[in-house]
């Protein structure tokens, strides 16, 4: 208890420090021939701090979701992940996403707790506590060419979120020749990893696993999603899609 405490405390301290994000260089391999796109940013092997404290965005998730679903689930993926990272004799100083582009070649624990600490390290930044941005610039250009307009692609997004059978993830993606597209995964797979129902580079992704909703919504996905919307980052999500590659 007393680690869970210290890391509770360090925590919350370093709630205001800034994303984490580790900007390096990527380089990555992938036996598919579709061009796979690139971001700007990489993701390491520990737990970054939530960039806001657990109660901002109350307007769609409460605080103690928030706390249980950081400190407990997303940080338990993160020490898995180390664990099996060691076994299997993975560089933890490269970028995560060089493993889960190449994950049929790992174990079943790298596949889930890899995924599971990528898709939350990029949850937690996909959300803002400045409710009810918009996207804008070529994002929402991008948006209005594929989907027609804002309010198709979120009914699509949503659609695929409330669809997704059991525990996933919705997933709006940019595949090898920039088009975006929706889609989702079982469990905490993600559109990196060469096993992926859909592939590409993940620009925003919604947890759908009931961890992530049920002291507020029960049973109801669909209002936990619909509310999501409010807090969504669009400005984090239009920096990571104006500077794939
Ligand atoms: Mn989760």
């Amino acid at each position: 208890m007393a680690s869970l405490s210290s890391r509770r405390d360090f925590i919350l301290r370093s709630g205001k420090a800034g994303l984490g994000l580790y900007v390096g260089s990527t380089v990555l391999s992938s036996c598919s021939s579709a061009k796979v796109l690139t971001g700007k940013t990489n993701t390491g092997f520990q737990q970054t701090p939530l960039p806001y404290s657990y109660n901002a965005l109350n307007e769609a998730i409460d605080a103690t979701t928030m706390e249980i679903h950081y400190t407990k689930h997303a940080a338990g993926y993160a020490t898995n992940l180390q664990a099996a990272a060691k076994n299997e004799n993975v560089d933890m100083t490269k970028p995560l996403e060089e493993v889960l582009r190449r994950i049929s070649k790992y174990s079943t624990a790298m596949r889930n707790n890899g995924g599971g600490h990528y898709n939350h390290e990029l949850f937690w930044k996909s959300m803002s506590p400045k409710n009810d941005q918009k996207p804008s610039g070529k994002l929402a250009a991008a948006i209005d060419e594929s989907f027609g307009s804002i309010d198709t692609f979120k009914t699509q997004f949503s659609d695929a979120g409330k669809n997704r059978f059991g525990s996933g993830w919705a997933w709006l993606i940019v595949d090898g020749d920039k088009k975006l597209r929706i889609g989702s995964t079982a469990n905490q797979d993600n559109p990196l990893m060469d096993v992926a129902e859909i592939k590409g580079f993940p620009l925003l992704g919604l947890d759908v696993w009931e961890h992530a909703y049920y002291l507020r919504y029960q049973n109801k996905r669909p209002d936990y999603i619909a509310n999501w919307w409010k807090v969504v980052n669009w400005d984090f999500i239009q920096d990571r899609y104006q500077s794939l590659t």
